[in-house]
């Protein structure tokens, strides 16, 4: 049976973000202690960014472009880079302030800054060997999980694979619905529809349990309400967080191997290509795809259509074989003979309807 870990702290509320300093002066050991602050670069210069607690002379602040995904290169590069200016002193925390794409990013400049090698050595599942940087998650839009899974999600030239370990969760994490009030439209509904997806293909799993199933079946209400009825953030926050939970202990479903396909060869982001893949998945989710196309219509925002149309046999297989490795998703989603059902001509016909 698996020792189950969690994120040990959390605030929650409205304006919770001012809590960061006195979190810090907890950790920081003496005046020479010091952060690296991963922070989406939306922040910069914004009224956000201004009231953090940095501290101007030691501090390092990074602003993440993320309109790209978490890449292995990246990481390299930026954990080289760390280590040069931090003089190959560890900081005494990283916090990531952002989407899941800082927030994973935040995760895993933590491990290896304390873990030799490369990013790529530890995707997989409990590769990690050293205990990360104290790390404390603030997230700025909601739906992935990311504050409170055992995931650093990654892509690298071969494969998009999380770094799952309990050294990728948080220690800390600081939930404030008001950073959410910028969230574009669009985006608001592709990353909730993350954590619905999340909490559908959970349920729907062969191995969930009635902790996972407490936890997913919580958010999924929280996020359909939040989604159908009034847009509410703080719902949402908690819905993220629950799916999350639900997620990290059971596991995904269908949409998540085909959403993987699309990131990795069409560069489409994890929430968006969820969307594009749950939207062909009426054979499956027959009673929740309906309901996605009532919230899509609902908010007014439509997905991308016919994008494997000109798209080469070659890139086609990757997307297959990229959906098909995730076993353990299609084994939770279909059972152990999960092969001679979710074949590779059935992926395709999936693929050639988006
Ligand atoms: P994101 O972090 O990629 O950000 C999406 C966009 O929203 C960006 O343009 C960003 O600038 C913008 N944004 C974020 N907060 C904002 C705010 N308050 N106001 C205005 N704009 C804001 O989005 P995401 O959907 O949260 O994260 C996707 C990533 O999370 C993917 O890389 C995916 O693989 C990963 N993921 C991780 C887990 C996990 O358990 N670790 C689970 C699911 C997905
Ligand atoms: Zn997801």
């Amino acid at each position: 049976m698996r020792n189950f870990k969690n994120v040990h702290h959390y605030i929650f509320g409205r304006d919770s973000i001012q809590e960061l300093e006195n979190v810090l002066k907890e950790k920081y050991q003496n005046d020479n202690s010091f952060s690296v602050y991963l922070i989406d670069i939306f922040f910069k210069d914004k009224d956000l960014t201004k009231k953090l607690p940095i501290k101007q002379k030691s501090d390092i602040v990074v602003y993440v472009d993320s309109k790209d995904e978490p890449h292995a290169d990246y990481i390299n590069t930026l954990v080289k880079e760390i280590k040069v200016q931090s003089k190959r002193i560890l900081p005494a925390a990283v916090i990531g302030i952002g989407g899941g794409t800082t927030m994973d990013i935040a995760k895993c400049l933590s491990i290896l800054l304390t873990n030799p090698g490369k990013a790529e050595d530890y995707q997989g599942w409990d590769l990690v060997k050293n205990p990360a940087i104290y790390k404390i998650a603030i997230p700025t839009i909601s739906g992935t999980g990311s504050e409170v899974t055992r995931t650093a999600v990654l892509t690298s030239k071969i494969q998009k694979l999380g770094i799952n370990s309990d050294y990728s969760i948080y220690d800390q994490i600081i939930l404030d619905p008001n950073l959410m009030k910028t969230v574009p439209k669009d985006q608001f509904v592709y990353t909730a529809m993350d954590c619905y997806i999340h909490c559908v293909e959970s349920l729907r799993g062969n191995i969930i349990d009635e902790l996972s199933q407490a936890f997913a079946e919580k958010s999924l209400e929280l996020v359909r309400d939040t989604l159908l009825g009034e847009t509410n953030p703080e719902k949402l926050m908690v819905a993220s967080y629950f799916g999350g939970l639900a997620v990290a202990n059971s596991n995904v479903g269908i949409c998540h191997p085909l959403s993987y396909g699309l990131s990795l060869v069409l560069g489409y982001h994890h929430g968006i290509a969820n969307c594009i893949a749950f939207n062909q998945l009426d054979e499956y989710y027959t009673k929740e795809v309906k309901e996605f196309r009532k919230i899509l219509k609902k908010f007014d925002v439509s997905l991308p259509r016919y994008i494997t149309k000109r798209v080469s046999q070659d890139k086609i297989d990757k997307m297959i074989s990229a959906t098909l490795r995730n076993e353990k998703p299609l084994c939770n989603a279909f059972g152990e003979n999960w092969r001679d059902i979710f074949t590779a001509e059935k992926v395709k016909q999936i693929l050639l309807r988006m």
